[in-house]
């Protein structure tokens, strides 16, 4: 099983755990043991990593808009993934800080 550190912490995060963040266009990518690690680390203007990230079975773009505002997708968009054991849950969003605010806020009821 692959594992990548945390971005925020350095932690090791197994496959079937943690979040990946990736900004498409750019192609790079962070990964968060927690959601919480992300807000960290947008706050602080984390380093990314190079390349995408996508796999062939992850969404490009989630349902198209942004979680958070609800705006359309454009340059800047990321996506973010959670990893539940075999589950993948994505969602996009317009840009990092809006991926941080919903992240601060819980990330709704579909996060645990
Ligand atoms: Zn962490
Ligand atoms: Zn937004």
């Amino acid at each position: 099983m692959s594992e990548v550190a945390c971005s925020a912490c350095q932690v090791a995060i197994t496959d079937d755990r943690g979040s990946r963040l990736t900004e498409p266009e750019a192609e790079r990518h962070a990964a968060f043991c927690r959601l919480e690690h992300l807000v960290a680390w947008a706050q602080s203007d984390g380093a990314w990593r190079s390349g995408a990230l996508l796999e062939d079975d992850e969404p490009g773009d989630g349902l198209g808009c942004c979680a958070q505002c609800g705006d359309g997708l454009g340059y800047g968009r990321v996506l973010l993934v959670r990893h539940r054991g075999p589950l993948r849950i994505g969602d996009a969003f317009c840009g990092i800080q809006h991926a941080a605010a919903w992240a601060q806020a819980g990330g709704r009821w579909r996060v645990g």
